[in-house]
């Protein structure tokens, strides 16, 4: 089953998604050709919904204009995808690690396509480890282009979820709104009346 996309949709650990949930807008980002880790098929390239793409673009074209060569690491992740690379994480580092590091398959934002764990490229050199300007960068703009920082810090509570600085979100228009309120996805969702409301009132 190909479903449309509702770019806001709240994808966690009490909200999964069926196995069967697979966007029906899919693209390839192109633009990085020998950098994407996909644990089951190395020549895959990564892909997005199609609604985050031109925004995407537009985000790593102004992180290029300030300094900062940006790039894709994981996009789409299958609901098999997930369950195969918790499989082999549980075989190789325990299940203890696994279910602390891994999502289980279905509560992995990465299947709605609408999720981007960015990547950078030093020195000419693709590397999965932002650094810490790039990851201020991100923090600071990539709201501007509809994306958010999906498990921020002294958040984990609320979105289950360890802080992770290259994990980013595309929500559309919604982005400016949890940002400038400092909000996560979950805590919009709880409380989506009051801050629309202030919002009006603005
Ligand atoms: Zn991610």
């Amino acid at each position: 089953m190909r479903l449309n996309n509702d770019i806001t949709i709240l994808v966690n650990k009490e909200n999964p998604l069926t196995k069967d949930f697979i966007p029906n807008n899919l693209i390839a980002v192109d633009e990085n050709e020998n950098n994407f880790h996909n644990f089951i098929d190395p020549n895959m390239k990564p892909m997005i919904d199609k609604s985050a793409y031109e925004d995407y673009l537009k985000l790593i074209s102004k992180a290029k204009e300030d300094g900062f060569i940006l790039t894709i690491d994981s996009g789409y992740r299958s609901f098999e995808y997930q369950k195969v690379v918790l499989e082999l994480i549980t075989k190789e580092e325990g299940e203890e690690y696994a279910s602390k590091f891994v999502a289980l398959p279905g509560c992995s934002e990465h299947q709605t396509g609408l999720a981007i764990d960015f990547a950078a490229i030093h020195n000419n050199i693709y590397d999965e480890n932002l650094n810490d300007e790039e990851i201020e960068w991100l923090k600071n703009n990539a709201y501007k282009y509809g994306f958010i920082l999906r498990y921020p810090e002294g958040k984990e509570e609320i979105t289950g979820y360890a802080y992770e600085p290259w994990h980013y979100r595309y929500v559309g228009k919604l982005s400016t709104l949890l940002y400038e309120n400092n909000i996560t996805l979950e805590e919009y969702y709880l409380k989506k009346d009051y801050y629309y409301s202030n919002e009006k009132n603005k």
